[in-house]
């Protein structure tokens, strides 16, 4: 049977052949496997919007507001901060949804959660179908006007969408973690910015200044995140993951993950599964493995000393480090904790990591669920 093609706020990333077999499904569900490699079957539609462009059209589609306050809700908390960090002393009110520490992927929003979003002008969200139920909350109550803007869907053409062990191909979701990359997260300041912008004009110097401050910030650390790299030889740098929170990263610097543990459903992986990462790792010659904070796994400790390499396992892929109002409560401090572990597990230097100047003299007012 032909697997659906994924869907967006009910549109397909493949355009019109793979909607015509949603829409008809009987049609196209025999032999058809074309819809999981078809990506040539659009390029000759030039009728279809490609999902990014109407995603980024959907984002500058609200209209200028006039009561002087903007009033934003996020999602998880490195968008929340970035969000933050752009409105500085704007005087718009930024509010996060997911609590930090939680499983974002499975996160479903209590009741209170709509109030929020009624209340909002603007919804950021990562997209790339991370969220679903919290989108789906926002679409049923957010004032006409409101925009729910998918940071990751506008901003990733689709041919860059990475499938692989925890978001299989055929399940329909790719890997959504575009903010652990700070290109892609520049990518995200930036539209965050021009939304803002757009919407609240009046404050737009503020918004724009912010702005330039924290891209020179991620610029910094990425270009010190290059300066880590090149302290490892190629073949070192090799990420085994429990959760699978690197997969743009790993392109951006050439890393090379390795494997991933959690399954899609984020469930514990098969004993099967285990035996074949255990193997994995020996012949890799893999340094370390590393689990995540917000997802304890005895699986992958037990993985690490029958393969006899280092368990590390507090990597975080959207839980802030220190409390509310700290310097290092941000997604650089998220980001630089992160890279420093897994470049000094796999044996290099990460020293200009840990100098880099991550600050950018604004303050965070955000409210952070906790
Ligand atoms: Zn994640």
């Amino acid at each position: 049977m032909a697997t659906p093609a994924p869907v967006i706020r009910g549109r397909t990333f493949r355009g019109a052949v793979a909607l015509s077999c949603l829409t008809l499904f009987s049609a196209c569900a025999s032999g058809d496997d074309s819809t999981s490699t078809s990506d040539t079957s659009v390029a000759g539609d030039a009728a279809e919007v490609a999902a990014h462009e109407q995603a980024r059209a959907e984002c500058l589609g609200g209209s200028a507001i006039d009561d002087g306050s903007l009033d934003i809700a996020t999602t998880v908390a490195p968008i929340t901060n970035l969000a933050a960090l752009i409105v500085g002393d704007a005087g718009a009110k930024v509010t996060g949804i997911v609590p930090e520490g939680t499983n974002s992927h499975t996160f479903e929003p209590p009741p209170s959660v709509a109030a929020t979003l009624e209340s909002a002008d603007v919804v950021f969200i990562n997209g790339l179908v991370l969220e679903e139920p919290t989108k789906d909350l926002a679409v049923a109550n957010t004032q006409a006007g409101t925009v729910i803007c998918e940071l990751g869907t506008a901003v990733l053409p689709e041919d860059q969408y990475v499938f692989d062990f925890s978001f299989p191909k055929e399940g329909g979701k790719p890997n959504p973690h575009l903010w652990t990359d700070p290109p892609h997260a520049r990518e995200y300041a930036t539209l965050i910015k021009d939304v803002l912008v757009a919407r609240d004009p009046a404050h737009s110097a503020i918004y724009e200044a912010n702005h330039d401050k924290l891209v020179a910030m991620i610029d910094r650390l990425d270009d010190a995140m290059k300066s880590a790299t090149a302290t490892l030889p190629v073949e070192q740098r090799k990420l085994l993951t429990y959760h699978d929170a690197y997969a743009y990263f790993a392109k951006t610097y050439d890393w090379t993950v390795v494997g991933a543990i959690q399954p899609s459903s984020f469930e514990e992986p098969t004993p099967k599964d285990i035996a074949d990462l255990i193997d994995q790792v020996k012949s890799e010659n893999v340094k370390a493995v590393f689990g995540s904070e917000v997802f304890p796994s005895p699986v992958l400790e037990q993985i690490g000393k029958e393969a006899g390499v280092a368990y590390i396992d507090v990597l975080r892929d959207d839980d802030l480090p220190g409390e509310p109002g700290e310097p290092e409560h941000s997604w650089a401090g998220l980001m630089r904790f992160d890279y420093v572990t897994m470049v000094e597990a796999l044996g290099g230097d990460a020293s200009t990591l840990k100098t880099v100047d991550i600050s950018v003299d604004v303050e965070d007012k955000a409210y952070y669920p906790q």
